[in-house]
């Protein structure tokens, strides 16, 4: 299955790209967060492949906003293509009023709203998770030391339950290193920086 996914900064050159057929052989879009969803809503439109997204700490409450025809995935899993595909969204919280912004303990508390699926999934269908999209890196896996940019450790538990094929993520731009495209691999998982944009071809 042909994944695109992007996150943190609407780009031109996917506007260029989507627009000339480019990326018509792509079969689902996943969004990493902090993006317009004007944007997500167009690489729908564009590409007729289902879109997954979760939010980022500068997208808007999700109670109070939705991208028109993109499915919302914070927290939730679904199956598409065989695929078993879950959603973590947010970044760690580092101002008191940030929104989709979690201190480490939420995070977890957070993540474990997802055990219930992740138990019935592995009854079901002998694994918990294939793909897990998230805004923030896990903690020590392409973060940063700023306080904004600490990963969360939730991601690595359930990195190490759900044992998932992929982790997507946005929110670290490694601005400093210049390096893009960071992948890192935990157990069984890649574990891939999105930032801004990223195309794979996933298997079982
Ligand atoms: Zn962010």
């Amino acid at each position: 299955m042909k994944i695109l996914a992007v996150s943190d900064q609407a780009l031109e050159r996917v506007y260029t790209l989507s627009s000339n057929g480019h990326f018509q052989d792509v079969e689902l879009i996943l969004g990493c967060g902090d993006l317009p969803y004007a944007y997500l809503e167009y690489l729908l439109t564009m590409l007729n492949a289902p879109l997954y997204y979760v939010p980022g700490n500068h997208d808007p409450l999700f109670a109070n906003a939705q991208a028109e025809g993109c499915v919302n995935l914070d927290l939730k899993i679904e199956r598409r293509n065989k695929f078993l595909i879950g959603g973590f969204g947010g970044s760690i919280r580092y101002r008191p009023d940030g929104i989709n912004q979690h201190t480490q303990n939420e995070a977890f508390l957070r993540a474990f709203r997802m055990l219930p699926r992740l138990a019935l999934n592995r009854i079901q269908y002998g694994r918990a998770l294939d793909i897990l999209i998230s805004h923030s890196p896990p903690f020590g896996i392409h973060d940063d030391s700023d306080p904004a940019h600490h990963g969360l450790k939730a991601l690595n538990w359930l990195i190490r339950i759900a044992r998932p094929r992929y982790l997507f993520h946005g929110h670290t731009h490694f601005y400093k290193q210049n390096i893009s495209n960071a992948e890192t691999t935990v157990g069984i998982t890649r574990v891939m920086n999105v930032y801004p944009y990223k195309i794979i071809e996933a298997s079982h």
